[in-house]
């Protein structure tokens, strides 16, 4: 849909003076005004339209860009720079009224709780959020976890019974008659009585607060899925505590706290393990079972393995949870090198010292560190 030049929208002119301008758009405001023209979509079409010329070309930057660039340049048509008038709500204009009719006439007129069809209407209470924190092992995370936690939330007390607001009859809305500079207008704001639910608390027990709501231990079950991490929140949707006057549960928002395992650390979706073998057994040739997080893992280390050697064990590691596959477990070869020795040990080690085969050797084809790390972290 091609949009309407905003100077012949307001019936200006690229010259017209900043008070020209907003003179024209306050009649425009005043002849399209939706309270005037009741049920009218031409005339509700014809207001929105005008607010959003009178906001660009009330704003300097924004009215420049558009003189140069059209309405791409207030990102108003296709694509354009955003951020223009494009779309602008009912609640946005009336925001905009208060310098256009002054502070008072905007407050009193933007309250009114006109939106666009949905005026009125009794509203529905949502209860509170309610936050916990759930402690969860490395197997938890792996496997996705169901945990069983007691929550003291705020319930609807036993006893409690509403009636429809006298005030309101029960529509939750107030109506009034001001008089504006638009001529006498009807205008609705939410009731004082009900705060704008419609119903009262009738009766409830003394225990209860002032919403009806009392605190209750109650065990609420989580299901947990595999692959969270440390920091993250979880939503469950109305776990929360209870809304009052029949509205709807707030929501449970679950924060995730990791408990360190011992041996093995997490980076991401892989599992990283440091392994240490004597450097005989790294010579000789062992082999070593592994505990990973889903059991044990047995692993063989190949005569002649050097220290900083990497083994991966694929899909070993913590699922993504997004469900994109899951991560490995490595393994970090370390050969330990022996902190104390005997005599006769010292003799033997003395005997291979000048060995041949024991000096350091490394050709191409062994990885060092620096290597490592690029296949690493590529
Ligand atoms: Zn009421």
């Amino acid at each position: 849909m091609s949009k309407r030049d905003y100077y012949e929208i307001l019936g200006v002119t690229k010259n017209s003076t900043e008070a020209e301008i907003k003179k024209a758009y306050r009649q425009m405001a005043i002849k399209y005004h939706p309270d005037k023209n009741p049920d009218d979509k031409a005339a509700e079409e014809k207001f929105k339209e005008a607010a959003e010329a009178y906001e660009i070309l009330s704003n300097p930057e924004k009215k420049q860009r558009y003189d140069q660039f059209g309405h791409a340049g207030v990102g108003s048509g296709n694509g354009g720079f955003g951020g223009g008038g494009g779309g602008m709500n009912m609640d946005d204009i009336f925001s905009q009224f208060g310098d256009i009719f002054g502070g008072h006439f905007g407050g009193s007129f933007g309250g009114g709780g006109f939106g666009g069809g949905s005026r009125g209407g009794r509203r529905v209470r949502k209860g509170t959020n309610l936050r916990i924190k759930v402690k969860l092992s490395l197997e938890d995370i792996v496997n996705g976890v169901q945990k069983k936690i007691k929550v003291n939330k705020l319930v609807n007390a036993e006893g409690v019974t509403l009636k429809t607001c006298g005030t309101c009859n029960g529509s939750g809305q107030v109506m009034r008659i001001a008089n504006t500079i638009l001529g006498q207008m009807q205008t609705s704001s939410p009731c004082p009585t009900c705060g704008g639910d419609g119903k009262i608390i009738d009766k409830k027990p003394a225990n209860a607060d002032h919403d009806g709501l009392i605190r209750k231990e109650e065990l609420i079950t989580i299901d947990i899925p595999a692959g969270v991490e440390d920091g993250m929140q979880l939503s469950v949707t109305g776990k929360g505590n209870a809304g009052p006057k029949d509205g709807i549960p707030g929501d449970l928002i679950v924060l995730v706290e990791e408990i360190p395992h011992d041996r093995i650390k997490r980076d991401g979706t892989n599992l990283l393990y440091d392994h240490y073998l004597s450097f005989v057994d790294a010579a000789l040739g062992s082999s070593a079972e592994i505990p990973t997080v889903t059991g044990k893992v047995k692993i063989t280390i190949e005569p002649g393995t050097q220290s900083g050697k990497v083994l991966r064990l694929k899909g070993k590691g913590i699922p993504n949870i997004h469900g994109y596959g899951t991560g490995d477990f490595l393994i970090y070869i370390n050969v330990w090198t022996p902190q104390k020795l005997s005599k006769e040990e010292k003799a033997i080690l003395e005997k291979l010292k000048d060995a041949e085969n024991f000096r350091p050797n490394p050709t191409s084809k062994d990885k060092g560190f620096f290597e490592r790390m690029k296949d690493y972290f590529n």
